[in-house]
């Protein structure tokens, strides 16, 4: 893999990752993925990304001080989201840019993102949705695109500052309050119209009107985005609340989001 010129200027070092392939049927750019690393250390993370075999890569790895190393051509299908979907697309992979940024994990302690770590992945962000032309709504998790799977970048990752520089789709979480709650093994129309809800916004969920395992998992994923006070996959009135929020704020045309 030879070096590259690298899509932005405020990528500092180009590491080529030999790990990427061709967008599908030249399927534009339209997403962004963000994930964490979930590695004990830097040097091991940037390895496992940059090097054969691993079947692994981002198009971009955010380290703690700032820095941005560009690991694949925006142009190419880098490896970063696995099975996966959002909207009706499950070749995630073809029409988005995947962002690692480094931090241990919920494995490994999870440390709060530095602020300069943000400001970086705030800018290469808008860079991209500029160039590229990605809406908001569609700068996602990579829990969001594979709630099952995933829990990255997680629920300390700060959605509210992304959203206050115009990255990310994003409302006040309603606040929470006690009150009835729909959860695990609840069988209902108003489970029904929870799924039909997370569907609209992008979420691949089974709408079946019984609150399964699978159900759960992307309640969690969605608490985990957009009401990260509380993650515990029971989708009570603030969760409801801020989800019909979010639903309502989306652009005029219902975007790409309500397919
Ligand atoms: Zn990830």
């Amino acid at each position: 893999m030879t070096i590259f010129t690298p899509d932005t200027s405020i990528a500092s070092d180009v590491i080529p990752s030999p790990n990427f392939g061709e967008r599908n049927q030249g399927r534009g750019i339209d997403m962004i993925v963000l994930h964490y690393t979930g590695m004990p250390d830097v040097e091991g993370a940037i390895a496992r990304l940059c090097t054969a075999g691993t079947d692994v890569s981002a198009h971009y790895i955010v380290l703690e001080d700032g820095r941005i190393v560009q690991c694949v051509p925006e142009e190419k299908r880098a490896w970063h989201a696995g099975v996966s979907a959002w909207a009706g697309e499950e070749d995630v992979n073809s029409c988005s840019i995947g962002i690692e940024i480094v931090n241990r994990g919920h494995d490994w302690g999870y440390p709060d993102f530095p602020l300069r770590q943000i400001a970086a992945v705030i800018a290469l962000c808008r860079g991209i949705m500029l160039r590229r032309g990605v809406p908001s709504h569609r700068v996602l998790a990579h829990s969001d695109v594979a709630p099952a799977r995933k829990k990255d970048p997680g629920e300390k990752f700060p959605w509210h500052s992304l959203a206050n520089s115009g990255v990310g789709h994003w409302v006040q979480p309603a606040p929470i309050a006690r009150g009835e709650a729909l959860m695990l093994g609840t069988i209902s129309d108003d489970v029904k119209n929870l799924q039909m809800a997370l569907a609209k916004y992008g979420y691949a969920v089974p709408v079946s009107g019984k609150y399964d395992g699978p159900t759960m998992e992307v309640v969690t994923a969605f608490q985990r985005h957009f009401r990260p006070e509380r993650v515990d996959g029971v989708a009570d009135h603030s969760t409801l609340m801020t989800l019909h929020a979010l639903l309502s704020s989306l652009p005029g045309d219902g975007g790409k989001a309500g397919k």
